[in-house]
């Protein structure tokens, strides 16, 4: 007997036809002897259509009335998927976040899990109930509902199966499993059958929405079994993430690409090139609560250059308000900047053991015109920001520049 959790997201409850199908998958795992919990997302479509409503009614809605409105999407599922297990003869048992004891910090909108008092589940699983919890929510200490961000109920997930030291996490999803990349992109992409910890990190902090990050973090952090699986078909093993690089596979150099159009690129044009400048421009922006990705310094001439820097383009006004006072001050000469840009990555652990992987990118990419305007790489990924209407193209090339539809 194992205890299993599984995360069903929006496309895999997105109609009464999809719960049931659920739900009977669900008791197929029931009927083998195991424990089962369950976490859902909200409908398809439902979250959007949430936020928009707010929207209607505050241009910058409320956080804390943010949060009460859009946990409603996954509140629904709960309940839902409890009745069609119960017309299957599983007994079930709906939990919202705060019933759950999910408890985490209170930055409504992007909340951090900080603790799950799993006691009340243990009770229900002990007794062979299946207990079915809501997703992408929480509570703070206050008791007010606080929601874990865009994708957050895979860490809800994760989270559970960290703290009730699950067996195995599975991540039931509209593709079968980790591809090479977004398969609706590239229709050659490949299904991964395993991937490393490391590598998922990367990968879904640079844009692969199969998995939200702080999932990953949370799998890496008490090294839950995590596996991302269709909930479409039957069978089928999706792919497992590892924690092991495995030393005898003939390893690959890259084994994915992410991208995303998150993000905004602010240029400072003729700063002064003097100690505390990068201070004086990133330190206003910081303490504004934005987070700066890429950050680019050219060589000086004459004492003068050009720093650019990406934030996400929810940010991008935001911060460049926050620097208008800050180009005046450093006497800098103007501001350059733009939302239409795409941050492109290859990833892969083999790149520690493989030369020649950031020459074929920007080959690759020269070869089709597109020119690169930031580049920044760690250890085992390479990123490039590109003009937005490229991204597809630069991913389907460096796909098949990497070799990555063939099998390995
Ligand atoms: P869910 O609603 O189940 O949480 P998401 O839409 O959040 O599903 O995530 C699944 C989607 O992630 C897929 O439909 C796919 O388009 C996208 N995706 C992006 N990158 C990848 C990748 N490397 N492998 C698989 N899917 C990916
Ligand atoms: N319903 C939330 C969202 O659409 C959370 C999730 O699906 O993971 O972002
Ligand atoms: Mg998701």
């Amino acid at each position: 007997m194992a205890l299993i959790v599984q995360k069903y997201g929006g496309t895999s409850v997105g109609s009464a036809e999809r719960i049931k199908s659920v739900a009977r998958r669900v008791a197929r795992w029931k009927a083998k002897g195991h424990q089962l919990v369950v976490v859902v997302s909200a409908m398809a479509g439902e979250t959007n259509r949430l936020i928009a409503l707010a929207r209607e009614l505050q241009e910058h809605p409320d956080p804390r009335e943010f949060d009460v409105m859009v946990s409603t999407g996954e509140q629904v599922t709960i309940a839902l998927l409890s009745m069609a297990l119960m017309e299957l003869g599983v007994r079930a048992r709906s939990y919202t976040g705060g019933q759950a004891r999910i408890l985490t910090d209170g930055a409504h909108t992007k909340a951090r899990i900080i603790s799950i008092d799993e006691q009340r589940l243990r009770g229900d699983l002990a007794e062979g109930t299946v207990v079915v919890v809501a997703g992408f929510q929480g509570v703070d200490e206050r008791g007010n509902i606080t929601t874990l961000g865009r994708g957050g109920s895979d860490t809800t997930g994760v989270a559970l199966a960290a703290a009730l030291k699950a067996d195995e996490c599975q991540i039931y999803t509209d593709v079968d499993g980790v591809y090479t990349t977004d398969p609706r992109i590239v229709p050659e992409a490949r299904r991964l059958k395993t991937v490393t910890f490391e590598e998922m990190l990367e990968m879904a902090s640079l844009g692969s929405k199969v998995l939200q990050i702080r999932s990953v973090e949370f799998a890496g952090r008490y090294r839950v079994r995590l596996r991302v699986l269709s909930s479409f078909e039957e069978e089928g093993e999706g792919t497992l993430i590892t924690f092991e690089e495995e030393p005898n596979m003939e390893q690959a150099s890259i084994s994915g690409i992410a991208f995303n159009r998150d993000e905004a690129k602010i240029t400072i044009l003729g700063v002064p090139d003097r100690p505390g400048i990068a201070y004086q421009i990133l330190g206003p922006v910081g303490d504004g609560n934005v987070d700066v990705d890429m950050i680019v310094q050219n060589v000086s001439h004459d004492g003068m250059t050009d720093f650019s820097f990406t934030v996400h383009r929810s940010d991008f006004q935001k911060t460049l308000r926050i620097l208008e006072p800050v180009v005046r001050h450093i006497k800098a000469r103007g501001v350059e900047s733009g939302d239409k840009i795409a941050k492109v990555s290859v990833v892969g652990v083999g790149m520690r053991s493989h030369a020649g992987i950031a020459s074929t990118m920007f080959r690759t990419l020269a070869e089709e015109g597109i020119n690169i305007e930031m580049i920044s790489t760690s250890e085992i990924k390479i990123s490039v920001v590109i003009d937005e209407k490229y991204t597809e193209l630069a991913v389907r090339v460096l796909h098949k520049a990497f070799g990555l539809e063939q099998p390995v």
